[in-house]
């Protein structure tokens, strides 16, 4: 147990103080410390911060103002670009909640959603024209006498001409047929990059970090800590449904094509690079000055690797 108050300066004077103060990240009662350091989890923090109740409520932040969610939202989104201050603006004596972090995220992971999912659609739809005119070529062709050569044997084994072009061309419209009409045209695996990789990328972050915190002595910190600094930290999703919107309606103004569809494996690469290199120091930031980790930047790097080796498992079997 550590000396009390008087005889140090700058501790508070507990004699005064009637409410309980307890750690922000992982709620040990700090009554009669005069340490500004948690002796339960190690957080490290300004007995002004936990004391002062002005500074409880954040001046623009998502979770603290549901009256005005559209502007919290926006300021919350475009202070994020600045890292280091949206972090040292926020403090965990902040009251947090998991309810509104989530309905952040979902927000976020919506303008992200549409605008991927509806290039996703348009590059399936522009898949079944050429499907269409393959099909009615080999119908034309079996009609011919070198047509009748060539696969007129193996129509009699299949029965009919449809039946032999719904096994080797077979129209998308049912689960079975669909499905490897997804993997064929390799929709499946941009859907698996684009689409399930970025949406699941936040919830693997975070399990990640929280099984990481079980091994460093950090347990104790409480899981809507970490989840805080992975929803502000992977809201850069929103830039990048915005860009593929803006690159949409650019291709489609001026080229007349979609902008997945020549993307390719390129393309998944750079955003994964950019996604990783993005989100890795806003997490960074985030455990250095909100969380006051020791060791900040090795904390995330070894949460990304678990992340990324998900992410490959993942997408990897698609590429097949
Ligand atoms: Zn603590």
């Amino acid at each position: 147990m550590e000396s009390t108050s008087a005889s140090v300066p700058g501790a508070p004077d507990w004699e005064q103080i009637g409410e309980e103060i307890c750690c922000p990240l992982c709620e040990y009662d700090l009554h009669m410390l005069t340490t500004p350091r948690c002796p339960e989890c190690g957080y490290r923090f300004e007995w002004a911060e936990l004391l002062d109740p002005a500074r409880r409520i954040h001046p623009y932040l998502f979770e603290h103002h549901p009256e005005a969610n559209l502007r919290s939202f926006r300021r919350t989104l475009l202070n994020g670009l600045r890292p280091r201050r949206f972090w040292t603006s926020l403090h965990p004596a902040q009251p947090s909640s998991a309810r509104r972090l989530v309905l952040y995220w979902c927000v976020v992971a919506l303008i992200y959603t549409v605008p991927i999912a509806a290039e996703l659609t348009a590059g399936f739809v522009s898949t079944l024209g050429p499907l269409q005119a393959n099909r009615a070529w080999v119908v034309a062709f079996y009609k011919t006498a070198r047509g009748k050569d060539s696969f007129g044997a193996e129509v009699k084994r299949f029965g009919s001409i449809e039946a032999y072009l719904d096994y080797y061309w077979p129209m998308p419209n049912s689960p079975a047929t669909l499905w490897k009409h997804l993997r064929y045209t390799r929709i499946l695996a941009e859907m698996t990059s684009y689409l399930l990789f970025p949406l699941l990328y936040a919830w693997l972050t975070f399990l990640s970090l929280l099984l990481f915190g079980l091994s460093m002595r950090r347990a104790r910190v409480r899981r809507v800590h970490v989840l805080r600094c992975v929803v502000y930290s992977t809201d850069v999703l929103v830039w990048t449904g915005l860009c593929v919107l803006l690159g949409a309606v650019i291709s489609r103004l001026y080229l007349g094509t979609s902008v997945i569809e020549g993307w390719g494996l390129k393309g998944c690469l750079a955003f994964a690079v950019v996604m990783a290199v993005a989100s890795i120091y806003r997490l960074y930031v985030a455990y250095r000055h909100y969380l006051r980790f020791d060791h900040p930047l090795a904390t995330v790097l070894v949460s990304q690797v678990i992340v990324y080796l998900v992410g490959a498992n993942l997408i990897a079997p698609q590429l097949l």
